[in-house]
C-alpha cells in the first residue's frame, strides 16, 4: 500500500484551492490529488454562460493545467473510505494510505427530487445553470422570451451556492431591460 503525506481527493475548485493553499506556504509538503476527469469545470462561470457574458468553454480547463506545480495526480476514483486504517480504495482496486485526508469531491445535483424535471431539461423552455451543458440553454430561452411569464425557482438547502438560481433571474431581467421588453414579462 502507497502511503501519501498529503491526499486530497476532488480536483474541483476546492480541491485545487486547497491544493495551491497549502503549497504557496510549504512548498516541501507532499500532496497527492486523487481525481478521475481530465476536465476541471469552474461550475460558477456558469451563471455568467446563463446570463450571455462568454460560453461554456470558458469555464473548462484541462485538468492537468489547473494543478499546481509539485502536485502529484492520480487519475482514479475513489470508491471506499477506511478511516480506522487511514486509508482509502480507488476504483482501479488500489489501497492508498495517507497522514492528512482532505475529501472535496462535491455534492451532486438530485434532479429526480421533482418528478420529470429530468426528462425535460434542455427542452421545453426548462432549463437549469447548475449543469454545464445546460447554462447555454438558459441564455438561448432569455434571447427568445419576448414576452410572457418566466418562472425562476429555488431550491431549499443544501445547494450549491443558494446565490446561484437568483443570479439566474437577476442577469435574465437585466438583459430584458436593456433591450426594453421587461414589462412584456
Ligand atoms: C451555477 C453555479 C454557480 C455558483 N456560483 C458560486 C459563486 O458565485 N460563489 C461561490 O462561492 N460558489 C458558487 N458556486 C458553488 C461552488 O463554488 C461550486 O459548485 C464549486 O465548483 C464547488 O467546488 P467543489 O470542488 O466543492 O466541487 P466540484 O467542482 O463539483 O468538484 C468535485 C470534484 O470531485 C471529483 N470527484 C467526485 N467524486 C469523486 C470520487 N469518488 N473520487 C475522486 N474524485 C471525485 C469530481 O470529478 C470533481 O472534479 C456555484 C455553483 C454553481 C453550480
Amino acid at each position: 500500500m502507497d502511503r501519501h503525506t498529503v491526499l486530497i481527493v476532488g480536483g474541483g475548485s476546492a480541491g485545487i484551492a486547497v491544493a495551491a493553499s497549502l503549497k504557496s506556504r510549504r512548498r516541501d509538503l507532499a500532496i497527492t490529488l486523487v481525481e478521475p476527469s481530465d476536465t476541471h469545470v469552474y461550475q460558477p462561470g456558469w451563471t455568467m454562460v446563463g446570463g450571455g457574458v462568454f460560453g461554456a468553454e470558458v469555464t473548462a480547463r484541462a485538468m492537468d493545467s489547473v494543478i499546481p506545480a509539485g502536485v502529484n495526480r492520480i487519475k482514479a476514483a475513489v470508491t471506499e473510505f477506511r478511516p480506522d486504517q487511514n486509508s482509502l480504495v480507488l476504483n482501479d482496486g488500489r489501497e492508498l494510505g495517507y497522514d492528512w485526508l482532505i475529501v472535496a469531491t462535491g455534492i451532486q445535483a438530485d434532479w429526480d427530487a421533482i418528478p420529470g424535471l429530468a426528462a425535460t431539461l434542455g427542452k421545453n423552455g426548462v432549463t437549469s445553470n447548475y449543469r454545464y451543458d445546460l447554462a447555454p440553454y438558459t441564455w438561448e430561452l432569455v434571447q427568445k422570451t419576448r414576452s410572457g411569464r418566466a418562472i425562476f425557482t429555488q431550491p431549499p438547502m443544501p445547494i450549491k451556492c443558494p446565490g446561484a438560481p437568483q443570479k439566474a433571474m437577476y442577469l435574465s431581467c437585466s438583459a430584458w431591460l436593456k433591450s426594453k421588453i421587461l414589462p412584456q414579462i
